[in-house]
């Protein structure tokens, strides 16, 4: 039997979001029903009900920054029990068989993960995310949150943390690296506190310096407005990385001047624009250009593993349900210090 719990989701790409209800599967043996204690509230989750992306199935409910309790688990479950306090990120199933399931890169499944949210789920119904009271998810996909983080603020190291994460260890951020990262928002702000963590020397590229104080205060060494053309001259060449999680369409080619010799910019905001770069500009300085999606299972448990060694967590506004509209138009006005936290108890 399914249960019904209540939510809060988009009925159209331009109708406030609202009240509604959805339905969750029948308990299978490897599954966990997880009760919902918070949700953040990424901006892929504006993304996707705006049909930023194309078009989605509507009524459909978002949010893959979800933690929460363990309320039941499957007959055959092993990695959770009832009580645990656990995250749900941005995948909630794949194969299993790939070589990228195998390798635990689930998120590069081979033959197409599950999205936790507006994706096809196993029995072929849309998938409905975390904006909920309730879930059921493989266990696979169930990450264990260390005791010491505190759950109101874990929610977006589920998808932000993780998101900035994996390219940081891909790419071997840490001592004796520069990195950089553009764009001071959910993801970003995560990313500055991490890459400190990490070791490496961390300039935030902003807009503006209007965000300067915090950026240092988390961890950056360097902060530079981007709005200043004088940023560009004076950091060419500069980094080994550069991480960029703006929402919008960017004038990459610019950003590639700032690599030094061997320097990625990896491209983690999801705009829909083409990214257009002069080859030469690779070419000389052998520089790289590269996507990265949010990361595999081990490396999620491995980054909440690493915030709570390093007492890492998101700076949150809490919010109730009936805020999340309000919320979507101050994280596209980028007013957000630094990642709306949904208390689903206001559900
Ligand atoms: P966010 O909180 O809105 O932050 C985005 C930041 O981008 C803003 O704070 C702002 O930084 C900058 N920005 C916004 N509009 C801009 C513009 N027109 N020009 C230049 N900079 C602009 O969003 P988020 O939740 O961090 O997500 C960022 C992007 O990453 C979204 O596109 C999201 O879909 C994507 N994403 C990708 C993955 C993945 O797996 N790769 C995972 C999660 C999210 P400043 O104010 O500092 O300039
Ligand atoms: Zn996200």
């Amino acid at each position: 039997m399914t249960t019904t719990v209540k939510a809060y989701g988009a009925v159209s790409t331009t109708d406030p979001l609202e009240p509604m209800t959805v339905e969750r599967r029948e308990l299978g043996p490897h599954d966990v029903f997880i009760d919902i204690d918070y949700a953040g509230i990424c901006h892929s989750d504006i993304h996707t009900v705006r049909g930023d992306w194309g078009p989605i199935a509507y009524p459909q409910v978002v949010g893959h920054e979800i933690v929460g309790h363990v309320a039941a688990v499957g007959s055959a479950v092993t990695k959770h029990k009832v009580g645990d306090r656990v995250g749900v990120g941005c995948e909630s199933g794949s194969c299993g068989e790939c070589a990228q399931c195998l390798k635990g890169e689930e998120v590069y499944c081979l033959k197409g993960n599950i999205q936790t949210y507006a994706g096809v789920d196993l029995d072929g119904t849309i998938t409905q995310g975390g904006y909920s009271q309730a879930t059921v998810v493989d266990e696979r996909f169930v990450l264990s949150v260390p005791e010491s983080l505190p759950l109101e603020k874990v929610a977006p190291l589920l998808c932000a943390g993780v998101t900035l994460y994996a390219p940081l260890k891909h790419w071997r951020a840490g001592l004796g690296t520069k990195v950089a990262i553009i764009g001071m928002g959910g993801l970003g702000h995560v990313g500055v506190k991490l890459a400190h963590a990490l070791g490496a020397e961390v300039t935030v590229l902003s807009r503006t310096l209007a965000k300067k104080d915090d950026g240092l205060k988390l961890g950056a060494d360097h902060y530079y407005a981007t709005e200043d053309p004088q940023t560009f001259e004076k950091l060419a060449g500069e980094f080994d990385l550069i991480l960029n999680t703006v929402s919008a369409g960017l004038d990459y080619g610019m950003y590639v001047n700032l690599l030094a010799v061997d320097g990625t910019l990896v491209i983690l905001g999801a705009p829909t624009e083409p990214v257009a770069v002069d080859a030469i500009n690779l070419i000389t300085h052998r520089r790289s250009i590269a996507g990265s999606a949010n990361g595999g299972i081990a490396d999620t448990q491995e980054m909440l593993d690493f915030c709570a060694e390093h007492g890492i967590v998101p700076e949150t506004e809490l919010i109730g349900a009936d805020y999340i509209n309000e919320a979507y138009e101050r994280v596209l006005a980028s007013d957000v210090r630094y990642r709306f936290v949904i208390d689903i108890k206001s559900l």
